[in-house]
């Protein structure tokens, strides 16, 4: 069965060079605008509808609710405007926060053309604030997968205007950022029977041909060949036999930077195997692929963004089932490197199947490899699922990925990966356990068994994405999934804003 792809995957938009005026807000059906949240520092007089807006704001004193105020201008298309107050320096998570809100609020209309702008703000901030109303809105304007027997009511908004921020808004950037999300989080809602290892892969291909990707597929008799004994075991009782590595290819006309590989964790779907999970537990384990998704959606930004650096992007596909011929603790598995495991929880899969991937993609000595995974829940313990962790062998950057978190509003903690932590995953049988009886510190320990499958001259970032689904959605997106990740590389690499490629610098 193809799997039907979204008629679209953003809104169209355009940046429209004229300021904010009564004129301009005549095109739109609805305006969104971010102003200061102190109401003194708002330019009222030049908003349009401002003396009304300014009469609603000033009722409200302590916390401002979003929106702050709205009101209808008296022009043709009777444009209702909706405001929402926030600090010049307010943390970018909590700009993200409140643009979506303003934009739920303002998407609950149905307006067939928003125009979106900051007003009030230094032009940095504006460019900022603008960018994370764009982003709010590509995502909650982006229908995730539905199956009702009568196809869902086309949206009425087609068209998106950009005012006043020229010339540093990067739409281009911006576009690529969204679309790269919107992918991974429709990827990651899909149920699982509709998108079974199978037809992940072939769905892969499709977008492989679309984008221009070189594709490759490891099936398990690949997989065989190359020895890749701990991910055969996860798939082992899959009877499809449709499980396999995913292997793409980005190269840029001219490569002159060193090169990154992307490796996500694909669980397709996580019964827990033979160590079965509990009914809540296992609810939503149509998502363990998020991280695979967040691979794919940050490879479709940059290769969107045309990035000068070659790119591989592994992913590593199945589910992991229960049956007579699943795998079961104390089994001895040989990854692709060589290094024996034994088997202790048949649930931490997700670091077995990253293992080969890991070792597969390290053949290929890319400078660095960031991998991301939905893999611990001791992640989530430690940090609930508003940040993920991150891990890297290279402490130097412990920095910079706390501030591409902080920027990005896709926030996240590093870990320690001190090689005492080893002490707790020795083997009688085995060159290393698969993690620990207990569970004390499993997302450091599974941190430290990958670390196992990385060459050491590869600098590597492990991402624990304990903030990949969250109920009440996070940041900017509104959904369960959140597609984590694919913004907060982005600003690693320094993508977002179009500046100088950050990959050399963090590949030492
Ligand atoms: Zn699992």
């Amino acid at each position: 069965m193809q799997v039907p792809l979204p008629a679209r995957w953003l809104v169209k938009t355009t940046r429209s060079a004229a300021n904010l005026d009564d004129a301009s807000a005549a095109r739109v059906e609805q305006l969104l605008l971010l102003v200061p949240q102190d109401a003194e520092a708002v330019p009222w007089q030049t908003l349009p509808g401002g003396a009304a807006l300014r009469k609603v704001a000033a009722r409200h004193h302590g916390k401002p609710p979003v929106p702050l105020a709205t009101t209808r201008l008296d022009n043709a298309p009777a444009t209702s405007v909706l405001v929402a107050g926030v600090a010049a320096d307010a943390a970018p998570f909590r700009l993200l926060d409140t643009a979506r809100q303003l934009v739920a609020a303002g998407l609950a209309e149905q307006p067939a053309s928003i125009g979106i702008a900051a007003c009030g703000f230094d032009e940095e901030t504006a460019e900022r604030f603008v960018r994370g109303l764009f982003r709010a809105l590509q995502a909650a304007a982006f229908a995730l997968p539905k199956f009702t027997r009568e196809a869902p009511p086309r949206p009425r908004l087609k068209q998106l205007r950009v005012f006043g921020t020229r010339p540093r808004f990067n739409l281009r950037a911006a576009e690529a950022a969204a679309e790269g999300n919107n992918l991974a989080r429709w990827l990651t809602a899909m149920p699982p029977d509709r998108l079974g290892a199978g037809d992940y892969r072939r769905l892969v291909a499709r977008l492989a041909r679309a984008h221009g990707w070189q594709h490759r597929f490891l099936d398990e008799k690949a997989l065989r060949q190359a020895g890749a004994g701990a991910f055969l075991a996860v798939a082992r009782a899959n009877p499809d036999r449709d499980a396999g590595i995913v292997h793409l290819r980005y190269r840029p006309r001219r490569a002159t930077r060193p090169s990154l590989a992307l490796v996500g964790k694909g669980i397709v779907f996580d019964t827990g195997g033979a160590n079965l999970k509990p009914f809540k537990a296992m609810l939503d384990m149509h998502m363990d692929m998020a991280g695979s998704a967040t691979a794919l959606g940050t490879l479709l930004a940059l290769t969107r963004l045309e990035v000068d650096y070659p790119i591989d992007c592994w992913l590593a596909i199945t589910p992991n089932r229960i049956g007579s011929r699943a795998y079961t603790a104390h089994e001895v598995l040989t990854a692709s490197n060589g290094v024996t495991i034994q088997v202790v929880h048949t649930d931490a899969e997700g670091r077995l199947v990253l293992a080969d991937t890991l070792a597969l993609a390290g053949r290929e000595r890319p400078r660095l490899i960031i991998d991301y995974a939905t893999l611990t829940g001791s992640c989530v313990a430690a940090l609930t699922d508003r940040y993920s962790g991150v891990f890297t062998n290279r402490p130097a950057l412990h920095a910079p990925l706390v501030a591409a978190g902080r920027e990005s509003g896709e926030r996240v903690w590093p870990f320690p990966l001190d090689d005492d932590f080893d002490e707790h995953l020795k083997s009688d049988t085995a060159d290393v356990l698969q993690c620990a009886i207990a569970n004390e510190g499993d997302h450091i320990l599974a941190a430290r068994f990958l670390s196992r499958f990385v060459p050491e001259d590869c600098a590597w970032v492990h991402m624990d994405m304990a903030a990949g689904m969250r109920s009440d959605g996070l940041g900017a997106v509104g959904t369960k999934a959140t597609g984590f990740g694919v913004d907060y590389t982005l600003e690693l690499l320094g993508g977002q804003s179009a500046g100088p490629c950050a990959l050399a610098s963090l590949a030492r």
